[in-house]
């Protein structure tokens, strides 16, 4: 239980509305999109400044006490989850757009900005900010820097990391540093993209200097209907083989497909085996040219029809599908946990074999939508949370996806992060040598384990037996 004068200096530093002590209010908090574990936190502090911060971060190292950032808690691996931290420092309150230099294409912004606010903030101008997490109405751009967040559009245009050149950085400490800047190329070696897809356990972020892409001129969205998912897998590999380099290469499975057409009745065909979305992007004349090749590629793969979007509203439509497919899926349970894989893209119809396979054996519903050209896969495993059984078998099958994504060749997590739900699966892929050699790298940064404990690496003392949620009743 943390002192109550813990408590009193924290409200000393950034007011009494800017603490929640435990209690219902924090109950807010108790999870991510990661919904298997909860755990409320004792303390939450909502800091307004990125001073604010890193004299709250000085303050609770004074005292050594642990703390875990927050975005917006949109998370899906349980990353701001407080396992052994009893303070939870949230950045919604830093939600300034610092400032934008349209010469030279930068913006900086503060950790608590909305993802899609900052090509909100640009978009008169002809720009945008490229990482578009299917979150992006929601998340900040301080959780895409700890996650190094991709999207559906990360096929052509790269994931966070490719789109941030700098970082200011509390220390567990609290001290502030800065890493990487302005400009492209910063001597020394690149902690910035250290800390990017750190999942937050190095220090926390306030300030992130982002670049800014060119609008693209002209947009081509279509959308492939198959009698099969492998028929649609087959399509990706030739639109890719083609020489086309699509902005996005997304699928949706028969289930997802009628939860999303259930949920926005746009008039996708809920007898096709598969969709997939094709999106390009370009110049105008070369587009048509490339709408028309891949349209071609979809028909020599069996494609019963290409549509495609006449108008903004038309294609707005269809990645509404899209990106709110994981709300849609709502409909079709009362819970549901999104599984993040990776394999090499000629995999990918192994591995929803493979998945089809794990849902017969753990008898569960689960419904796929995923970045087809990446081969990031994201089966949904529905379930009812009341059913303790069932619990298990999604807990147990989300490990079998995972080792058989493994299995092909591929990893366990493309965007979404270790947290605390794949901390046992991280020795699937390194060895014990492999992991000191990460933790040592860690400790340089956080040598206390105070920044976002128990997160990524089993750590001595932390829970980390990932096979069955760990709930807790909140007080
Ligand atoms: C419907 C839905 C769709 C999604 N689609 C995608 C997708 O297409 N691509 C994708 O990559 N992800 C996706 N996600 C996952 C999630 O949105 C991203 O991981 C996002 O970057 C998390 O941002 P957040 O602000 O919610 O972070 P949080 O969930 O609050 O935190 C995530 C992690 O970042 C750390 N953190 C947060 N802020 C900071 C900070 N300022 N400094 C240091 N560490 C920090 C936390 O400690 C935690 O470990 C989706 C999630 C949902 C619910």
């Amino acid at each position: 239980m943390l002192a109550p004068r813990i408590v009193d200096g924290l409200i000393e530093l950034v007011g009494g509305d800017g603490v929640i002590a435990r209690g219902s209010a924090a109950r807010v908090y108790e999870c991510d999109g990661w919904t298997l574990e909860r755990r409320v936190p004792e303390v939450v502090v909502l800091p307004r400044t990125p001073e604010e911060v890193a004299a709250v971060v000085r303050l609770l190292h004074r005292h050594g006490v642990a703390f875990v950032p927050r975005g917006a808690g949109t998370g899906l691996s349980g990353g701001c989850l407080p396992v052994a931290a009893p303070v939870m420092i949230c950045t919604s309150r830093l939600r300034q757009i610092v400032s934008i230099d349209l010469a030279n294409r930068r913006a900086v912004v503060e950790a608590g900005v909305v993802n899609l606010a900052v090509s909100r903030a640009v978009a008169r101008h002809g720009l945008f900010y490229a990482p578009d997490p299917s979150s992006q109405s929601a998340c900040t751009i301080g959780g895409n820097v700890a996650e190094n967040s991709g999207g559906p559009h990360t096929l052509k245009y790269g994931v966070t990391t490719n789109h941030v050149l700098g970082l200011e950085l509390v220390l567990p400490d609290g001290e502030v540093v800065t890493l990487g800047g302005a400009v492209e190329d910063v001597p020394g070696y690149d902690l910035r993209g250290l800390v990017i897809g750190a999942e937050g356990t190095m220090g926390l972020v306030t300030r992130a200097t982002l670049r800014l892409t060119r609008t693209p001129e002209g947009v081509r969205t279509l959308l492939g209907v198959f009698a099969t998912v492998d028929a649609a897998c087959q399509a990706v590999s030739g639109i890719i083989a083609a020489g086309i380099v699509p902005a996005a290469l997304e699928m949706m499975d028969q289930l997802m497909i009628a939860a999303v057409e259930a949920a926005f009745q746009v008039g996708l065909p809920t007898d096709a085996g598969a969709v997939l979305l094709i999106e390009l992007d370009g110049a105008g004349a070369e587009l048509d040219q490339q709408a028309r090749a891949a349209s071609d590629v979809c028909h020599a793969q069996g494609a019963r029809e290409v549509r495609v979007a006449r108008d903004e509203a038309e294609r707005a439509a269809l990645w509404k599908c899209r990106k709110r497919a994981f709300g849609a899926v709502g409909r079709l349970a009362p819970n549901y946990c999104t599984q993040d894989g990776v394999v090499p893209r000629t995999k990918v119809p192994d591995i929803l074999r493979a998945i089809a396979g794990v849902a017969a054996r753990h008898r569960l519903r689960i419904a796929n939508v995923f970045h087809a050209g990446d081969g990031n896969i994201h089966p949904i495993l529905l379930y009812d949370e009341r059913d303790a059984d069932e619990v298990r078998r999604v807990i147990a099958a989300g490990h079998e996806i995972l080792r058989a994504c493994v299995d092909l060749g591929g990893s366990i997590t493309g965007e979404h992060g270790i947290g605390v739900e794949k901390i046992n699966e991280l020795p699937l892929l390194f060895a014990p040598q492999d992991l000191r050699a990460m933790q040592a790298l860690r400790a340089a940064f956080d040598p206390e384990q105070r920044c976002n404990p128990g997160k990524i690496f089993p750590t001595p003392g932390a829970c980390v037996e990932v096979t069955r949620p760990r709930r807790q009743v909140p007080a």
